[in-house]
């Protein structure tokens, strides 16, 4: 298949580096000049547990003239869906498929007006991935993705995509309710990433908190009510059970919430499509969201005063 992989940070290359090295014709589009250009000259660098390998996948930068692909997967950022998008729109034939596997809520959205609501598939990974440096990712533990197509009913474009993700090494399945899976996720989001970057913690640290369960739990709520004013069932309880699974060191170790690195990197954060797309969508339905409202506020106090904080500063 040709496959153009749109916002190619440390996910896109994880995933393109996969499809390529399986056969298929890929090309990573991304807006990060160092990187493009490290891996156009040295190849993309892999790491593991078990080492490093070379994948020598082509890279181009936005805004980029290529043909329609067979499937364009955007993996950029939440804050840059819309630029991406316009960016790769060249990628997007009559018969592309475009897939998002991005955290945070919005994406769909912004996608449907590049590609007919047929053509789109979303959902959700928990395969983990750093970007080292410019060319070189960290490829981390196993993971499962999980994707399906908007419309109702079974999806021809939806298990193909599985079959090729699968077949490339990136485990994945269709999910019954894509929309239903990416809002479980926004959920777990909106608690374990927002809480560890205000408490600027790893995630096993929140397992020290006795108030985690009372807190944790009134998020959830208000992100379910909202769900719900959406047509979407947000299982609190289950959420509850799967966030304190991550507690154990043996699940998270010492894993940093990508909000937290993002604010560690002087980079914005997804928050306003996690607690933040909360609180908007609750406006919008006349629902209080008080809690994720404040969140958002918080985070977005650290992203503006991060370098100030007391911490770094007088230790
Ligand atoms: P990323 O931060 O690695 O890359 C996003 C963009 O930032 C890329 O265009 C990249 O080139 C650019 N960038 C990164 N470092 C830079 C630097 N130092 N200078 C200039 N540009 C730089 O993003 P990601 O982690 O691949 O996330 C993509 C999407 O996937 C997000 O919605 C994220 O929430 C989601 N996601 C990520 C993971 C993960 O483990 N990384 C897992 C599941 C879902």
């Amino acid at each position: 298949m040709k496959i153009t992989i749109a916002g190619s940070g440390a996910m896109g290359c994880r995933f393109g580096g996969a499809l390529f090295s399986a056969g298929h014709e890929v090309v990573l589009l991304d807006g990060w000049p160092e990187h493009v250009a490290a891996i156009n000259a040295g190849g993309l660098r892999i790491s593991d547990e078990t080492g490093s390998r070379t994948v020598r996948v082509p890279a181009a930068l936005f805004p980029a003239a290529v043909d329609p692909a067979d499937l364009v997967i955007v993996f950029t950022k939440a804050t840059a869906t819309a630029s991406v998008a316009a960016a790769a729109a060249g990628a997007i034939g009559p018969s592309t498929l475009v897939l998002t596997l991005q955290n945070g809520l919005g994406n769909i959205e912004v996608l449907r007006s590049y590609v007919p609501q047929p053509q789109l598939l979303a959902g959700t990974t928990t395969l983990g991935t750093e970007l080292l440096g410019p060319g070189h990712i960290r490829a981390l533990g196993s993971g499962e993705t999980v994707l399906g197509a908007l419309g109702p009913g079974p999806s021809d474009h939806a298990e193909r995509t599985v079959l090729t993700l699968s077949a490339a090494g990136l485990p994945a399945r269709v999910a019954a309710d894509a929309l239903a899976v990416i809002w479980a996720k926004v959920a777990f989001n909106c608690v374990m990433n927002s809480l560890c970057a205000i408490a600027s913690i790893p995630v096993s640290a929140l397992a020290r908190y006795d108030g985690f369960d009372a807190l944790a739990s009134s998020i959830l709520r208000e992100v379910a009510v909202v769900a719900a004013a959406e047509g979407v069932a947000v299982d609190v309880a289950a959420a509850l059970r799967l966030m304190k699974a991550q507690f154990d060191p043996a699940a998270s170790g010492s894993h940093l919430a990508s909000t937290l690195q993002d604010l560690m990197n002087g980079r914005p954060t997804e928050i306003a499509q996690l607690n933040g797309a909360i609180a908007a969508r609750a406006q919008a339905h006349a629902i209080e969201a008080p809690l994720n409202a404040l969140i958002a506020q918080l985070v977005g106090l650290l992203e503006a005063t991060w370098p100030s904080r007391v911490n770094s500063l007088h230790r």
